[in-house]
């Protein structure tokens, strides 16, 4: 990662020392990097700075990674889905705002609006490709790097109050930067830097407790989740020549099993486990659109893939987006063609 200038560090500390309320908010269906990165974020603010912060959401958090967020901070996270006037006030009386996760307030789903018309200043901090800086006072944007959570991380060292000593960090906030960046890296499997290592192994001396993040994260799941993941890799996947993997998961399988918000994360990743498949495409039924998440190994762009043909965007490895019917595609019996005919096209360039 690029080292962060003084310079924007110094502004930031300011802008916070300036804001009375402050609003965070991150991409819509929100990961454990998202819940990490604005959790952390609210504790320093709250905890160390003395600000009145919320968090607005479009959606409820997943039943997965809801952990992250002490039962406490309730009252402090604004669920536009469940509580709509409530949260948009919120963003409507804050004069500072952060962005978290996200390139954009245009990932932000039904909060949008309200962030871009807010007349607050304007904070991004964002692992991405392609941030749309311009909506911005200051940005942190840096794509060398595991997650939000740790750049988040080596922002918040930069913080007078924090003076590189981690070990200050409220210990809320240390544990959602380690669950953050071990939920974006899949638990360093992917996107580990040398500044992710020297941030896990200055958390993990601050006493984090790992053992029960990895618990919370891997070890939690319904059973329902493996089963449905048995009979996705047994009948459902299909490998093209060229080397494209590919699962779709329809209305009738997610009744069937009675798949919720979040219980197939990390299955897009399975199928790249297999020599001489280098794109892997899973596709979740929607009304009137599938969720794709597109995963690549070295030298193949998801991010392109997503842009081209999904809606999409992402990171280089890993990004995702959506397809449309009949916008895109006849109807949802045709995604497996559809799928084929861009992939076989898309890995000969
Ligand atoms: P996932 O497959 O885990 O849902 O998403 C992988 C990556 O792609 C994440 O970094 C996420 O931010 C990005 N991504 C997922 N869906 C979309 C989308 O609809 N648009 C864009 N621009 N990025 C997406
Ligand atoms: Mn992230």
């Amino acid at each position: 990662m690029k080292a962060i200038e003084p310079s924007k560090a110094a502004m930031l500390n300011q802008m916070i020392d300036e804001a009375g309320q402050i609003a965070i908010v991150a991409h819509t269906r929100v990961d454990g990097d998202a819940v990490g990165s604005c959790t952390a974020l609210m504790h320093y603010l709250s905890e160390l700075r003395g600000k009145k912060v919320g968090i607005t959401f479009a959606e409820t958090i997943p039943e997965s990674i809801s952990f992250i967020v002490p039962a406490s901070d309730n009252p402090s996270i604004h669920i536009l889905s469940e509580n709509g006037p409530e949260t948009l006030d919120w963003i409507k009386g804050s004069d500072l705002a952060f962005c978290m996760d996200c390139n954009s307030f245009s990932r932000t789903a039904g909060l949008e609006k309200e962030y871009n018309d807010s007349k607050a200043g304007k904070v991004l901090i964002d692992h991405h490709l392609n941030p749309e800086s311009g909506q911005f006072d200051i940005s942190f944007a840096e794509t060398e790097i595991s997650s939000t959570a740790e750049l988040l991380f080596h922002i918040l060292k930069k913080m007078p109050d924090i003076s590189g000593d981690a070990g200050k960090l409220p210990k809320v906030a240390a544990e959602a930067l380690m669950a953050g960046m071990t939920t974006d890296t899949n638990n360093f499997g992917n996107s580990v830097f040398p500044s992710t290592l020297d941030m896990a192994s200055e958390l993990l001396a601050t006493g984090v407790d790992r053992g029960k993040i990895l618990y919370e994260l891997y070890n939690r799941f319904r059973e329902n989740r493996v089963r449905v993941m048995g009979h996705m890799l047994k009948d459902n996947l299909v490998i093209t020549p060229a080397g494209t993997a590919y699962m779709i998961l329809d209305k009738k399988a997610i009744v069937e099993y009675d798949v919720r918000e979040g219980e197939t994360e990390g299955f897009v990743n399975i199928p790249l486990s297999i020599d001489n498949v280098v794109l892997s495409i899973f596709l979740k039924e929607d009304d009137g659109f599938f969720r794709v998440s597109i995963r690549s190994k070295e030298g193949i762009s998801a991010n392109r893939c997503a842009q081209e043909f999904f809606n999409g965007g992402g990171h280089e490895l890993a990004a995702g987006g959506k397809l449309f019917f009949p916008k895109d595609i006849a109807g949802p019996e045709k995604a497996g063609a559809y799928i084929e005919k861009v992939t076989e096209l898309f890995l000969k360039k």
